[in-house]
């Protein structure tokens, strides 16, 4: 199969052609569909995250069809049927399940592992993944607009889930990219007063056109503080990893406003 590899820690991303995998027990072998890259497939690249090994295949984003599988999967999944995996590439699945898994926190798994970082990502024509790594995809879903939706759109997703606003509150984004233009579409559906603020003037009819923003602050021409100030957003996600940008978040006004930095 043809993959982007990376070799070793700091290296490039490389188009390779290698084996197509086997699922061992309790995975699948995926055929990929869709991928998504994120600036986390950087960590994969430069190798920050402890514990990595090389040769690596980036890639968390991924949706696609199971076409095989091992030992001991559930028959929760099936072949033919369409999934996606991301940055989660798997928790304990068993009796001795670590203290994080018996409380249902799998994120803190103590045996987890990092798809891209400890498993072989999506960025290659097939993968295999653990099944406890699985999400299902509903049939009206589109691979392409899934495959964001499994790093990019669950960080905001959850970021808003278990935060402290109600519909009718004012959510405010800052940064309009990946992240962001999916945080605006999820707070109009959630029921809030939506603001986006982004340093980029030709975002503008997007967001308040296609994204359902409800106001615009230009932060070239606008004083972002005094905005915010105004407007009192009970939560504000700062998607652009710029201290200036997130400083100019900082509520300052007497609430119990939140500011996430969902990265
Ligand atoms: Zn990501
Ligand atoms: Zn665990």
């Amino acid at each position: 199969m043809r993959a982007i590899q990376v070799k070793q820690a700091g290296g490039s991303f490389e188009l390779v052609e290698i084996p197509t995998p086997t699922p061992g027990s309790g995975q699948v072998l995926i055929k990929v569909i869709a991928c998504g890259i994120c600036g986390g497939d950087e960590v994969c690249r430069s190798g920050m995250f402890p514990g990595m090994t090389y040769p690596r295949i980036p890639g968390h984003e991924a949706v696609g069809v199971i076409t095989a599988l091992g030992d001991q999967v559930s028959a929760a999944w099936v072949v033919g049927q369409r999934v996606g995996v991301g940055w989660h590439a798997g928790r304990c699945d068993n009796s001795e399940a670590c203290e994080h898994c018996r409380r249902g926190n799998f994120f803190v798994c103590t045996k987890a592992t990092g798809t891209g970082l400890t498993l072989h990502g999506g960025l290659a024509e097939y993968m295999v993944a653990d099944q406890t790594a699985l999400v299902a995809i509903p049939d009206t879903l589109d691979s392409i607009q899934a495959a964001g939706l499994l790093c990019a759109g669950l960080t905001v997703f959850n970021a808003i889930r278990l935060s402290n606003i109600r519909p009718g509150d004012t959510l405010a984004v800052a940064g309009i990219g990946g992240l962001g233009h999916l945080a605006l579409q999820f707070g109009r559906k959630f029921g809030y007063r939506v603001v986006a603020i982004s340093s980029s003037s030709a975002k503008r009819s997007d967001c308040l056109n296609k994204f359902g923003a409800h106001i615009f602050i230009d932060t070239t021409t606008e004083d972002v503080p005094a905005r915010l100030a105004e407007l009192r957003p009970k939560l504000t996600l700062g998607t652009s990893v710029n201290a200036k940008s997130i400083t100019d978040l900082t509520p300052t006004w007497p609430s119990n406003a939140q500011l996430l930095i969902p990265v």
